[in-house]
């Protein structure tokens, strides 16, 4: 005796997160991982290129910088604490390398994080990846004749 799930995705395929998510940070459509998935910085395409796949449903919104900032955070301030315990830099040193490597951290790392959050919510199937119509961002007001 099996158990049967009736749920509106019980006859969808899962997909590989892993795969999707190394896609994304590679900045590769996480369908088919040819097409590309960015077309300005951090601008995803609306759909792939290559196979179709609609992208405009990502919302990556402020989940990018913050895992920016957490592993750059976490790579300055253990640099700066070593170079302070190990090292005997002049403080103009510190002055130029640590501000500077976290610009270059941060700008590096912003867009292939943000394709591996894109690529995380299509294969968990968040925000119309699943297949579900475009809900609008906000219901009208029910007018005051209808209201009676
Ligand atoms: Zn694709």
């Amino acid at each position: 005796m099996g158990v049967q799930i009736h749920s509106a995705e019980a006859h969808l395929d899962a997909r590989d997160w892993r795969q999707a998510v190394a896609r994304g940070l590679r900045g590769h459509c996480p369908h088919c991982g040819r097409g590309q998935l960015f077309r300005a910085f951090l601008k995803p395409v609306d759909t792939c290129e290559a196979c179709g796949e609609d992208l405009h449903h990502q919302r990556a919104d402020d989940l990018p910088p913050y895992i920016v900032i957490t592993i750059v955070g976490h790579i300055i301030v253990g640099g700066l604490l070593l170079a302070e315990k190990f090292g005997d830099w002049p403080m103009w040193l510190h002055m130029v390398v640590w501000p500077a490597l976290t610009l270059i951290l941060s700008i590096a790392m912003m867009q292939p994080v943000k394709g591996g959050v894109v690529g995380l919510q299509w294969a968990v199937r968040m925000h119309g990846f699943g297949g579900e119509p475009d809900r609008p961002e906000r219901q009208p007001l029910p007018s005051s004749e209808s209201r009676s």
